[in-house]
């Protein structure tokens, strides 16, 4: 009963995620869902990866937490319009939340839009949202175990940002372990490796994320 009732949700936010992504590919906007545990500097990383695509795309935030606005806040602050989440409780966002956002936020003049999931790197996983891109941010003050220990949430990544690389001098944590469990588990991910406050590897993300946005833009209108 329980498992018809699981298949039955994930049945529900798949169809939304469709429409979500429809809605999207119609009005040109690429979107990011942007998954990690609390604290790996998701927000961080937003605050200083936005500057750099000042310009070259025109970009909105949604925000998803249980509970404040603070996230969104720190977006606008940072120059970005933003639309807050509150799940009151819920552990990831879902289809339907989004949808509404993204209604909210009005596409017209985007060319992305990044959403922050929940800090959660277990059932985000398994939502969709409509995303065209899933990045997954780890941060190396994390540990290097994570890859094996939350499979779903790797496989199901396009890229894997990892954070905080200026702190590797004094934390325990083995990138070239990281690499190869991504490299066993889906190969041919890529990791990129930045420090959202320090502003290491910011240029490269932002140029990546603009030629991924141009490729996915060429086989929408081919295709
Ligand atoms: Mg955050
Ligand atoms: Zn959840």
């Amino acid at each position: 009963m329980e498992i018809v009732m699981a298949k039955s949700i994930m049945n529900a936010n798949n169809r939304i995620a469709e429409r979500n992504r429809d809605r999207l590919a119609e009005a040109g906007v690429f979107t990011a869902n942007m998954c990690g545990s609390p604290g790996a500097g998701k927000t961080a990383l937003l605050e200083g990866l936005l500057p750099k695509l000042n310009g070259r795309l025109r970009t909105a935030v949604i925000e998803g937490d249980l509970a404040t606005a603070r996230d969104a806040e720190r977006i606008e602050a940072a120059g970005t319009r933003s639309i807050q989440i509150n799940t009151e409780g819920g552990c990831h966002l879902d289809a339907g939340m989004v949808a509404q956002a993204l209604e909210a936020i009005g596409l017209d003049a985007l060319d992305m839009v990044f959403v922050e999931n929940v800090g959660n790197l277990v059932c985000t996983a398994g939502f969709a949202l409509g995303e065209h891109l899933r990045i997954v941010v780890l941060s190396c003050t994390e540990g290097d175990d994570k890859v094996e220990k939350y499979p779903p949430m790797f496989r199901n990544a396009d890229v894997v940002v990892l954070n905080k690389v200026d702190l590797l001098p004094h934390v325990r944590f083995d990138v070239s372990r990281v690499e190869r469990e991504l490299n066993q588990l889906k190969p041919g991910l890529p990791m990129l490796r930045v420090s959202a406050t320090g502003g290491e590897g910011l240029d490269d993300l932002a140029d990546w994320l603009v030629a991924r946005r141009a490729a996915w833009k060429n086989s929408a209108v081919t295709s």
